[in-house]
């Protein structure tokens, strides 16, 4: 976690180290790091460190790839690099260092310009182990056939081994890249970017279209390595405690031996349309599903060059100003015009680009609409020009940028990714790489811009929106053969091709997919396997980490407080108990949380409440959480409501929980209306991304209270409750409201509420002052009984949905966390996703994904697979993972590598609000730290017999239950219950 200080510049600009030219020293201190921009004196390469005393360092190395086509020639390379190279040979060395490292991040992206790859560890060894082997492969990879076959797109045959049956394409990318292409908002968001700046590699998907990956050729693509992998076109970014000399040491070591190699990868502007254009497309929905009111509009901008960072930011700012809260002006106009149901995911600004843009749309439109909207919003940017813009308004994005620039995150990502990103949008077009890193600094002089002249924002909006006539509008009808339609011209693409072959490169085709399928179930020699450095186990910390908290009571409520550096930020969570909330309201929950988050409260309207919460609180948040506590005697249930604040700010936060919490607004329909139609969008819009998330939550639903739950609260249940909400009738508006008002009366109250606090002593002295004054007017409450359980039935469920791919999840009953066989469960599904399923489900199966899960909090144990092409063969596969492991042990050093995967995956590191939320969580299920050591101990301890023994008593007892879920086309489900003694029940997703 980075401390209060900031390391002490260690060089100058001019100093010359290992072959490395400092061309730039800078402390920036609201960041707390020092920053030193270097240059490879011989190839070029551009290196950047950013120290800091934060013990997860992050390394990483990107490229510019522009790319020359839309064959996915750049995302392939992505994919393929990593599986090994002359020194590492390994078939898929990318794997094996997620398997056998303590990497807290190890991934790599393609963006439509460029190709970067990062690591990250919190162990010195391990982190240069990572960085070595990962440049290495980059630098230096195989590039072998086979890869390239397996990773971007090969031929074989439906059966194999026989060429009557029908000839296919596979392949890793192209099966992912046709999940991207059965997203709406995908598809939404390529339609813009490549129409908007059609004379540029904007205009390509780098990610590769499924109609154009069949035609890159293997030649092309080592090619493509060759000339754009080379260090003069690499940038080099690093962050962490770790001195720069070591790793300039290291740098000099990996680029020993290298020549400059110049290479034009100069990325294109787009010049400015003459005039506005007009792009029009489709996209799926279910066969069944209505398409009135489906249709999709966007109007997109291009704005400034993202290397003119001020005025980047001032843009920036300005889109926050018109769309990016309830009270900015525009979203305003779009929202409350009925046009259209709420504004699309991509309205806002797009900053990775070289050319910034500009979006703001309607979903759910009717298609005679579209002329109305687009002159609504010319309307609507006029009038903002001649009124100008709520002062409140700016002040609370002015607030926001400052929050979050002084806000320690660490979500999924590490923090040091978030650095990355922030450097790359203008370190990749030549520009200052620091220019966005200092916030404060960047702030204050926005600040005296907009003093200066106060009209600013106004007059950009004129000149960057109105007068810009480099304006795209872009047009998506639903369309429920889409998905149909392309699956038929595959179909017909493919037996054209198979016409033109002869039986004999028919044969030739069977016999290298079969070539294929053997080289995939090889396994790497010993020699290859001993390539890579290891992690002993003596260099992982056997203790568990323990998070500071003391119990309090204040005014009779139990108060959790963690003691932990956050920048000044204070991190309050109010967990209510909703155990006792009757059956027939737990549907209801998500929605109160949603509606009561958006409405007015205290006789301020929505809008001044959204800009109350802007000025005064860093984020506002809520969530329903669930599970058993670690001896499964009980279940426990919550709903968290959570928001951060600047200490100066507390006060003022506080009043403002207090107003959402008990004097919310429940009238205002229209706004009601609103927030519900954008609740079941987003629910909507995240199946196909996430759809193995849903299979998993519809599967586990049949075996435990809370996976239930889960499935009630988060799952296609929720998705369709809220599709019964949008009903507009009087009655259901009445009883919506009726119901929403019982809940917070059940659920309000003193006797149900517990206080998580993270934040340094004086913050949470200064909360602690302040909350007092809420929780008296809190009324007492009295204790209710629990509900009856909800009857938990099996479930064998094939949910149609519009996509050209699968998810498939078969869920079992785990064990409470206490349980003597957890450790071992939890080790196993890193393991069997890590080896096994990753194995056969993706390498071999083609899917995009193939893992599994323990959840002892949920009680379930979980296989899934993501963007798969197959749904009975992976269901069969899950059942031969559990033979295989129970049948054998796990060679030795396979067993090491899955206790130190197990082991990472226990220590990843969290942000101090995620430290403080897990301690809460934590509590909830009463774990304590000595059960947590014992856990610990156990996957230290894990022997391949116990695995094996283990998981063969395991699976026996609990494969019996029926709880199977599969999300996927309806033809491609109604075809795979041809193929199964166990038929799936057909479901549509949505209520027709
Ligand atoms: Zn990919």
């Amino acid at each position: 976690m980075p401390q209060v200080n900031i390391p002490e510049p260690t060089m100058q600009a001019g100093d010359l180290l290992c072959g490395f030219k400092v061309l730039r020293v800078e402390t920036i201190e609201a960041m707390r790091l020092t920053a030193y921009e270097i240059e490879h004196i011989k190839t070029g390469a551009k290196v950047l460190h950013l120290h800091a005393f934060d013990r997860e360092n992050l390394y990483a190395i990107g490229f510019r790839t522009p790319p020359e086509d839309s064959t996915g020639l750049p995302h392939i390379l992505e994919h393929s690099v990593l599986a090994g190279s002359e020194k590492y040979p390994l078939k898929d060395a990318f794997k094996e260092l997620i398997r056998s490292t303590m990497q807290t991040f190890i991934n790599a992206f393609t963006y439509p310009d460029k190709t970067v790859y990062p690591v990250a560890s919190q162990i010195r060894t391990d982190f240069f182990n990572l960085a070595r082997v990962y440049t290495d492969l980059v630098l230096h990879p195989r590039m072998l056939k086979e890869t390239f076959l397996q990773e971007g797109h090969h031929l074989e045959f439906a059966i194999p081994g026989n060429i009557e049956s029908d000839l296919i394409i596979s392949g890793i990318v192209y099966n992912e890249m046709k999940g991207v292409y059965s997203s709406p908002d995908s598809l939404m968001y390529k339609d813009i970017q490549e129409n908007l700046y059609p004379d540029t590699i904007y205009a390509l998907d780098s990610g590769g279209d499924p109609d154009v990956i069949p035609d890159l050729m293997y030649e092309q693509f080592r090619d493509f390595h060759r000339k754009y992998y080379a260090p003069t076109n690499a940038r080099f970014f690093m962050y962490g405690d770790i001195p720069t000399s070591d790793h300039l040491q290291f740098l000099a070591e990996i680029l020993d031996g290298l020549d400059r190699v110049e290479v034009d990868s100069s990325i294109k502007s787009q010049a400015f349309f003459p005039a506005p254009r007009r792009v029009s497309g489709t996209y799926p929905v279910d066969q069944d599903e209505s398409i009135t009111n489906r249709t999709v509009v966007n109007m997109a901008w291009m704005l400034a060059e993202n290397k003119d960072f001020e005025t980047a930011l001032l843009l920036e700012i300005l889109s926050g100003l018109l769309v990016g809260s309830a009270a900015s002006p525009l979203r305003q106009a779009l929202i409350d015009s009925g046009l259209g149901e709420d504004m699309t995911p991509v309205s806002g600004m797009e900053s990775d680009l070289k050319q910034l843009m500009f979006c703001a749309g309607l979903r759910n439109v009717q298609n005679n609409d579209i002329q109305k909207i687009e002159k609504l919003i010319l309307d609507s940017l006029e009038k903002i020009v001649a009124k100008g813009f709520d002062r409140e308004l700016v002040e609370g994005i002015l607030h926001q940028v400052e929050f979050h620039g002084k806000e320690i995150s660490r979500g999924s990502y590490p923090y040091g990714i978030t650095l990355m990103g922030n450097v790359f949008q203008t370190w990749l077009y030549d520009g200052d790489p620091l220019a966005g890193l200092d916030f404060a600094k960047a702030i204050e002089r926005i600040r005296k811009l907009w003093t200066d002249d106060p009209q600013i924002f106004q007059k950009m909006t004129q000149k960057w929106l109105l007068d810009n006539p480099h304006r795209l509008l872009a047009v998506l009808e639903p369309d429920p053969g889409f998905s149909r339609k392309n699956e038929e011209k595959v179909k017909q693409k493919m037996a054209v091709m198979k016409n033109s072959f002869s039986k004999e490169q028919l044969r030739e085709i069977d016999e290298q997919a079969a070539c294929l399928k053997v080289f995939q179930a090889e396994t790497d020699s010993p020699a290859a396997a001993a390539s890579l450095p290891k992690l002993r186990l003596a260099d992982i910390p056997r203790q568990v980490e323990t998070i500071p908290t003391e119990h309090k009571v204040l005014s009779s409520v139990p108060v959790l407080e963690h003691d932990l550096f956050t920048n000044g930020i204070a991190y309050v969570d109010l967990a209510f108990d909703i155990a006792h909330v009757p059956e027939d309201l737990q549907p209801y929950l998500p929605l109160l949380g949603k509606i009561m988050s958006g409405m007015g409260a205290a006789g301020f309207t929505y809008d001044e409440m959204s800009k109350r919460i802007a000025l005064n609180m860093g984020g506002f948040g809520y969530d329903l959480t669930t599970g058993f506590l670690a001896d499964a005697t009980d279940t426990w249930q919550k709903m968290i409501f959570s928001f951060k604040a600047l200490y100066r700010n507390v006060p003022e936060a506080i009043n403002t929980m207090y107003d959402i919490l008990c004097e919310g607004d429940l009238d205002h329909e229209a706004r009601m209306r609103d927030l519900i139609a954008e609740r079941k969008n987003g629910l909507q819009s995240s199946v196909v991304p996430s759809g193995h998330v849903f299979a998993k939550r519809a599967a586990g639903a049949a075996l435990t209270l809370p996976a239930y739950r889960d499935e009630q609260w988060h799952g296609r249940t929720q998705l369709r409750f809220v599709q019964q909400q949008s009903d507009d009738s009087d009655a259901a508006r009445k009883n919506l409201r009726d119901k929403l008002g019982q809940l917070k009366t059940i659920i309000f109250t003193q006797n149900n509420l517990l206080i998580n606090l993270t934040a340094e002593a004086d913050g949470l002295a200064l909360v602690r002052e302040n909350i007092g004054r809420l929780l008296i007017k809190l009324p007492a409450g009295q204790r209710s009984d629990r509900p009856d359980q909800p009857l938990l039935a099996p479930v064998s469920a094939g949910i149609a949905v519009p996509t050209q791919v699968s998810y498939v999840a078969r869920a079992m009953k785990a064990p409470p966390y206490n349980d003597p066989s957890s450790a071992i469960l939890m080790l196993a599904s890193r393991e069997l996703s890590n080896s096994y399923l990753y194995k056969h489900i993706r390498v071999q199966g083609g899917a995009y994904g193939g893992m599994s899960s323990f959840d002892a909090t949920l009680g379930i144990f979980a296989f899934l697979s993501y963007r798969d092409p197959h749904i009975a063969e992976t269901l069969r596969v899950f059942q031969e993972a559990q033979k295989f492991y129970s049948e054998n042990d796990m060679p030795a050093d396979d067993m090491e590598k899955a206790i130190i995967s197990a082991l990472g995956a226990l220590d990843k590191p969290l942000d101090p609000s995620g430290r403080g939320y897990v301690a809460m969580i934590r509590h909830f299920v009463g774990v304590t730290d000595q059960m947590r050591q014992s856990f610990r101990d156990q996957i230290f301890a894990a022997t391949p017999r116990k695995v094996r023994e283990t998981l063969a008593g395991y699976f026996e007892k609990a494969s019996q239950s029926k709880a199977v879920a599969v999300f996927s086309a309806q033809e491609k489900l109604n075809e795979a219950n041809k193929h199964m003694a166990d038929k799936l029940n057909l479901e549509k997703l949505a209520e027709a």
